[in-house]
C-alpha cells in the first residue's frame, strides 16, 4: 500500500472485499444452478429409466429389440441401450448393437443389476461427450433378465451452465466496475477538501499559506479548514511581521554609514553592508563561501575576529582601510546564544570626525592665537601708556592709533566669525536680484585697486560684453570678490599681476580670480576652504583663514561651486560658478 494516495488506500480493501464477495456468490449460484439443474436431470432420467424397464417387462424375449430401444428413445429423448444380464449389448437407439463391448462392469448396469437405479456421469468414448448414465432391470417373474439404460448428453446442460457462468462473470464484472467508479467518484468528493487543503499548505504564494473558501461545513473536514484558514491567517500575519521586520534591518543595513559584516564561526562571510562593501572597496556578495581575509585583505581585522571568538568579549581597534579613509574603528562583537559562533564585525569610519576634532582644535588654537596677537599688543601698548608715555602726546597719539588699529583687527576677526556661523546655520536671507557681470565685477575690483597698487602689482578685470544676467545677492558675491582678490594681493609678490574674468560656460557664468603668486602647496589644496586654515600660518600672519570658508558658503548659497588651482611657485587660481537665470533679460 506504500506510495498510494489516502483515496486509493481507503477505497482498495472495499473493492478487494466487494470482489469476493461477488466471486464466492458467483460461485456459489453457480454450483447450487448446477446441483440443482443436475439432480433434476438426473431424478428425471431415473423415473424415465425405470419406466423403460417396465415397460419392457411385457417383452420377456427381448425380441425386436433395436426397435424397442428406438421408440423409447423417441418418446424420452435419450439415448436408450438394452443390455442382456450378462452384459451382451442387444438394442441400440444410437448406434448399431451388434459389435458393441461387453457392458456388465459399466458401473450403472452394475447398479441396476443390483436392483438400485443411479446416475453416473462419463464421458461417452463413442460419443465423445459428456453424458449420464442411468439404467434400470428389466425383470420377467421376479428374475432380472437384462438392463435397460438410458443415457442423456449433457451437451446442452454444460452449455447452459457454461452461459449461465458467463453471465454471472459478467454481471460481478460490470458492477464492480460501477462499484470502483462510484467508489471512487464518492472517495474523491469526500477526500476533495483534504486536497485542497494540502494543496493550500504546499502551494503557498510568496512564502504565504493559502486559505479555503467554500461553504462552510460542520462536520470533521470543516473542523479542519477552519483550524487551517485559523492557523493560515495567524502564520500570514507572522510572515509578514517577520517580512516587515527583515525589510526594516535590510533597509537599516543598505541605508547605514557604518559598515557591517557578519562572520561565521568557520571564518566565511556570511553577510557584508553596502558600507563596507565600499569601505574594503569589494563587490563580493554574502552568497558565496568568501572568507573574511578574502573579503577584507586585512589580517588586522582577522585577528580583531579571532580574539572576540576566544574571548567572547567585545573588541575593537582602529584600521586604515585606503589612503582617505585613515581612521576607521572596528568593533568585533560575538552574537551570542542567538547566532551561536558569529560575529559582528562593524566598522565606523571616524576619518571624517577626526578631522572634524583637527579642524575644531584647529579653530580654538587658530581663534585664540589671532586674538591673542592684538590682545598682546594693545596689553603691551597699555602698559606703556600707563608707565608714562600718556604723558608724552605725540607718543601716545602713536600709540593710541595703534591701539585703535589692534581693536579694527579683533573687530574683523569676530565680525568674520559671527559672519561665517550665521552663513553656514543658513541664518542670512539672501536679497536675490538680477545683475550684470558688470555690477559684480567692478565695484569690488576698484575698491581693490589700491591696495594692489600698494603692494606693487597689477589688478585686472577681463570679460566680455553681453553676457547674461545672473541672480545673486550683489552684496555677497561682492564680498567674495573682495576676499579671493585680498588673497591674492596678498599672496603675490610685487611685480605680479592679478587677472579678474568672467565667462559663460555650461549655462554657468564662471568667475575666476588668477594670480601669479607663490601658489598653494598640493597637499593643502583640499583643505584651504576650511575653517582657520592657513597653508603656513607664519608666511600668512595677516589673516584670519576664514575669507575662503565664507566665500564658498556663499557661492553654495547661489547652487554654485567655488575651486581652486594652483602651482606652486606659479600662482593661483580661484573659480567659481553660479547658474545663469532662468528668467534671463
Ligand atoms: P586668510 O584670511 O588667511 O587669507 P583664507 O581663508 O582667505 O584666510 O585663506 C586660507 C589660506 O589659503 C591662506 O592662509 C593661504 O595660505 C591660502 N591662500 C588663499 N588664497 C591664496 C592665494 N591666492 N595664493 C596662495 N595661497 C592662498
Amino acid at each position: 500500500m506504500k506510495g498510494l494516495s489516502y483515496v486509493q488506500k481507503t477505497a482498495i480493501p472495499y473493492l478487494i472485499l466487494l470482489a469476493l464477495s461477488l466471486a464466492s456468490i458467483s460461485v456459489t449460484t453457480t454450483v447450487f444452478f448446477d446441483q440443482f439443474v443436475l439432480s433434476n436431470i438426473q431424478k428425471e432420467l431415473i423415473s424415465e429409466t425405470t419406466l423403460a424397464a417396465e415397460s419392457l417387462e411385457d417383452n420377456p424375449f427381448l425380441t425386436e429389440i433395436d426397435d424397442e430401444a428406438k421408440h423409447i428413445a423417441e418418446i424420452t429423448s435419450n439415448r436408450v441401450t438394452i443390455i442382456l444380464a450378462d452384459g451382451t449389448v442387444i438394442g441400440e437407439s444410437d448406434r448399431n448393437a451388434l459389435g458393441m463391448d461387453n457392458h456388465l462392469l459399466r458401473p450403472e448396469v452394475q447398479a441396476a443389476i443390483n436392483g438400485k437405479p443411479e446416475p453416473f456421469i462419463r464421458t461417452s468414448f463413442s460419443m465423445h461427450q459428456r453424458y449420464i448414465y442411468v439404467a434400470a432391470p428389466i425383470y420377467n417373474k421376479q428374475t432380472i433378465i437384462g438392463v435397460v439404460r438410458l443415457a442423456r448428453s449433457l451437451e446442452s446442460f454444460d452449455a447452459t451452465i457454461a452461459k449461465f457462468r458467463a453471465v454471472l462473470i459478467i454481471t460481478a464484472s460490470i458492477s464492480l466496475l460501477i462499484a470502483l467508479i462510484f467508489m471512487f467518484l464518492q472517495t474523491s468528493k469526500r477526500f476533495n477538501p483534504l486536497r485542497k487543503i494540502s494543496e493550500a499548505i504546499f502551494s503557498s504564494s510568496e512564502g504565504e499559506l493559502k486559505t479555503i473558501s467554500g461553504k462552510s461545513r460542520n462536520d470533521e473536514i470543516g473542523l479542519l479548514i477552519s483550524s487551517h484558514n485559523a492557523q493560515a491567517e495567524r502564520i500570514n500575519l507572522q510572515i509578514q511581521n517577520l517580512r516587515n521586520e527583515r525589510t526594516k534591518l535590510s533597509a537599516i543595513l543598505f541605508n547605514m554609514t557604518d559598515g557591517v559584516i557578519l562572520v561565521n564561526a568557520q571564518g566565511f562571510v556570511t553577510m557584508i553592508n553596502p558600507s563596507a562593501q565600499r569601505l574594503f572597496q569589494t563587490n563580493f556578495q554574502a552568497d558565496k563561501d568568501n572568507t573574511l581575509i578574502e573579503v577584507v585583505r586585512q589580517h588586522q581585522i582577522v585577528d580583531l575576529w579571532q580574539l572576540t571568538l576566544k574571548s567572547g568579549k567585545t573588541q575593537n581597534t582602529t584600521i586604515q582601510t585606503s589612503m582617505e579613509k585613515d581612521n576607521v574603528q572596528v568593533i568585533g562583537s560575538l552574537l551570542g546564544p542567538i547566532l551561536p559562533g558569529e560575529v559582528l564585525l562593524l566598522f565606523q569610519d571616524l576619518t571624517l570626525l577626526r578631522k572634524l576634532e583637527t579642524v575644531r582644535k584647529d579653530f580654538i588654537s587658530n581663534i585664540s592665537h589671532e586674538l591673542r596677537t592684538p590682545l598682546a599688543s594693545l596689553k603691551a601698548l597699555t602698559e606703556t601708556l600707563q608707565n608714562g608715555a600718556i604723558n608724552d602726546p605725540k607718543v601716545s597719539n602713536h600709540f593710541l592709533s595703534q591701539m585703535d588699529e589692534e581693536i579694527d583687527n579683533l573687530t574683523q576677526i569676530v565680525t568674520e566669525i559671527l559672519e561665517l556661523s550665521k552663513i553656514e546655520s543658513g541664518k542670512v536671507p539672501l536679497s536675490k536680484k538680477l545683475c550684470t557681470v558688470n555690477d559684480l565685477v567692478t565695484r569690488p575690483v576698484e575698491r581693490m585697486r589700491m591696495q594692489a597698487e600698494r603692494a606693487g602689482i597689477m589688478l585686472d578685470a577681463v570679460f566680455a560684453e553681453g553676457l547674461p544676467k545672473i541672480d545673486v545677492d550683489i552684496v555677497r558675491i561682492q564680498q567674495v570678490f573682495v576676499n579671493l582678490i585680498h588673497n591674492a594681493i596678498k599672496f603675490t609678490s610685487p611685480g605680479g599681476t592679478i587677472k579678474v574674468s568672467a565667462f559663460l560656460k555650461d549655462q554657468s557664468i564662471h568667475f575666476s580670480i588668477a594670480d601669479n603668486g607663490i601658489g598653494i602647496p598640493p597637499a593643502d589644496l583640499k583643505r584651504i576652504f576650511e575653517r582657520f586654515y592657513k597653508t603656513d600660518p607664519s608666511r600668512s600672519s595677516s589673516g584670519t583663514g576664514l575669507g575662503l570658508s565664507i566665500s564658498k558658503h556663499i557661492v553654495e548659497a547661489h547652487d554654485g561651486t567655488l575651486w581652486v588651482e594652483s602651482t606652486m611657485g606659479f600662482g593661483s587660481t580661484f573659480t567659481f560658478c553660479i547658474p545663469i537665470s532662468q528668467n534671463k533679460s
